[in-house]
């Protein structure tokens, strides 16, 4: 089975005590047939401390890009330009609307935003998007900004069934995260068995939110195992018909050749 971590903070996990390093992680992973990730920056720096920290490798690529709550500083765009321009870089983000932790700098937000998907569009990188209390917001930049044209994925979907139709419409990927496992997310489930296979993505976005059995703990790439085994059961599939799809899609998406997953 190949699985894909599409989704995950690589510096942000606990080095101190849980993990040797960035092998040690990968290892974990590959243990449980985890074995390509997308690495997300959230800032410009963090971008490129994450780059040192992983180094070079065949199994992991990066998004370049500020995080809707990391707004309340200006960054320069030219900046964020160069350097989504770089090898390795397969994604734009994770950019999005958060209006509910930080709604005092909507406007900046929305300002990045638009930002993300213009670069998307030119470099012809697609858009990781986040979204939280923006759900009619996220919907109108996108359409405003044609960021059909660079197309993304809205990643750890908190969303209801109508809105991952529109998403659909705009042929953006959904992709969800351990949430779909909480025991209060009935909804969300209800949006995961809608989504077609052929738009489905999956996530930690560790080390946030820790699927079930492991709620509480470190989420780590190693994890994505778990919601790929919840998920196949809520599309009604094996885990390795899942596997595939959503490894198909993810090099669909971000133009990462099928050849380069399987040797990796
Ligand atoms: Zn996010
Ligand atoms: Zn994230």
């Amino acid at each position: 089975m190949f699985l894909v971590d599409s989704h995950c903070h690589l510096d942000g996990l606990n080095y101190e005590s849980l993990h040797k390093d960035v092998d040690d992680v990968l290892a974990k992973a590959a243990a449980r047939d985890v074995k390509f990730f997308l690495a997300v920056a959230t800032t410009l720096p963090g971008y490129q401390s994450m780059r040192e920290l992983v180094g070079e490798r065949d199994n992991v690529v990066f998004s370049c890009g500020v995080h809707p709550l990391n707004q309340d500083e200006e960054y320069d765009v030219e900046t964020l330009r160069t350097l989504a321009a770089e090898p390795g870089v397969v994604a734009m983000g994770e950019t999005g609307l958060d209006y509910y932790y930080t709604p005092e700098t909507k406007a900046r937000q929305q300002e990045s935003f638009r930002n993300h998907i213009r670069i998307g569009r030119e470099l012809n990188k697609p858009v990781i998007v986040h979204t939280r209390d923006a759900r009619e917001d996220t919907l109108a930049i996108l359409r405003e900004e044609k960021a059909m044209d660079c197309a993304g994925v809205l990643h750890c979907f908190t969303e209801d069934r109508e809105t991952a139709g529109k998403l659909l419409d705009l042929g953006f990927y959904i992709s969800f995260s351990g949430i779909v496992t909480f025991r209060n997310a009935e909804q969300l489930r209800e949006a995961a068995r809608y989504v077609p296979l052929d738009r489905l993505l999956i996530e930690t976005d560790s080390p946030y939110l820790a699927p079930v059995p492991h709620r509480g703990k470190e989420n780590q790439p190693a994890l994505v195992r778990d919601v790929a085994e919840y998920m196949a059961v809520l599309k009604g599939v094996s885990v390795d018909e899942l596997a595939k799809a959503t490894t198909q899609n993810f090099s669909q998406l971000f133009h990462i050749d099928a050849a380069r997953l399987q040797s990796a």
